[in-house]
């Protein structure tokens, strides 16, 4: 990946001269179903941008309670695109049409408008969980039938793309707008991209200069993504094997894990209340883990830089930290 940043074809992004950075969105917009993509630096850029291109100020917006445009954007749907947020109970992550039915305000001098809503494939806070697609088949078409605008935070989309074996374009056309982030499981430094149609797109170009994202040679990075795709997607699957595999070792350690509900690259594991100490004990045994939203449970990310080795080794290092903690 360094190498082909190294030797990137690049020009000004903003005149729309960087090769590097056209071949990137048409094969981003490509890759997710839609007529045309933009590069930008974050994902959480893109999803702003979305949310903004896709409602008016004022309006509302329906997610699952915990996705990430709700807890772990800084309130920037409401500060950025002057959105209402709704937050709606979840399962795994994931929210039905009758959930979203039921939402709908009507309409009227006092409510604000329900125009919005966002989903989350995979779900970060549930643990990299998955929406299949006739679920999100069947939310998209409630959307259509409510002239409700889709959102589609695919951070992770190819996570979900490579364990449900299905094309991520399939995924994708469902929704007016994707976000994809490179800088997660696709490895690169940084970078995300925004598909949509042609006008959104058009758009939403003029978005990224608004909020100060537009670039000049940004084909350095950009070189990163393609390497991404060409080459760090079909291996997601290694990552979700070394989850799966993680989780049933530690279930049989006999630490509190459930192996059924891992479906990518997120092992979430029970830890009490004392999460902090319990993180500290890990780290002292070498390995890192992260909080998650939920207060006593911490999880493992498991990435391109973790091998299977590693995973033989988290497997005996993690029981042998967090048992300290129940002999103390
Ligand atoms: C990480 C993440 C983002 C934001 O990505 P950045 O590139 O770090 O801004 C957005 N949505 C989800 C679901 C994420 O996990």
């Amino acid at each position: 990946m360094r190498a082909a940043m190294a030797a990137a074809e690049v020009g000004d992004e903003q005149e729309r001269e960087d090769p590097t950075v056209l071949e990137l969105e048409r094969r981003a917009a490509v890759l997710l179903g839609h007529d045309d993509a933009i590069f930008l630096p974050t994902a959480t850029l893109a999803n702003i941008i979305a949310l903004r291109l896709l409602s008016q100020p004022g309006d509302e917006l329906l997610a699952e309670a915990t996705s990430h445009v709700l807890i772990y954007e800084l309130g920037g749907p409401a500060v950025h695109a002057g959105l209402v947020t709704r937050a709606l109970p979840g399962s795994d992550g994931r929210i039905i049409p009758e959930q979203i039915r039921a939402a709908v305000r009507p309409p009227g001098m006092h409510f604000p408008p329900t125009a919005l809503v966002s989903i989350e494939n995979t779900h970060n806070s549930s643990g990299g969980r998955v929406w299949p697609l006739e679920e999100i088949r069947a939310v998209a078409a409630t959307c259509r039938e409510l002239d409700l605008r889709l959102h589609l935070d695919g951070a992770r989309l190819l996570n979900a793309s490579v364990a449900l074996g299905v094309p991520a374009a399939e995924l994708g056309c469902e929704a007016d707008a994707v976000t994809l982030c490179l800088s997660k499981g696709l490895g690169c430094p940084l970078g995300a991209v925004l598909a949509g149609s042609a006008d959104l797109v058009e758009r939403g170009r003029r978005l990224k200069h608004l909020f100060g994202g537009a670039l000049r040679q940004a084909g350095i990075v950009a070189a990163a993504g393609l390497h991404a795709l060409d080459n760090h997607v079909e291996r997601l699957a290694d990552d979700h094997a070394n989850a799966r595999c993680l989780a049933a070792g530690l279930a049989g350690a006999g630490l509190a894990v459930d192996p059924d509900s891992v479906e990518t690259n997120f092992v979430h594991i029970e830890v009490g209340p004392d999460r902090a100490a319990a993180l500290a004990r890990l780290r002292e045994h070498g390995v890192r883990l992260s909080e998650t939203v939920h207060p006593t449970v911490v999880r493992a990310v498991i990435h391109l830089d973790v091998s299977a080795e590693d995973i033989d080794e988290a497997i005996e290092r993690i029981p042998r930290a967090l048992e300290t903690r129940v002999r103390a």
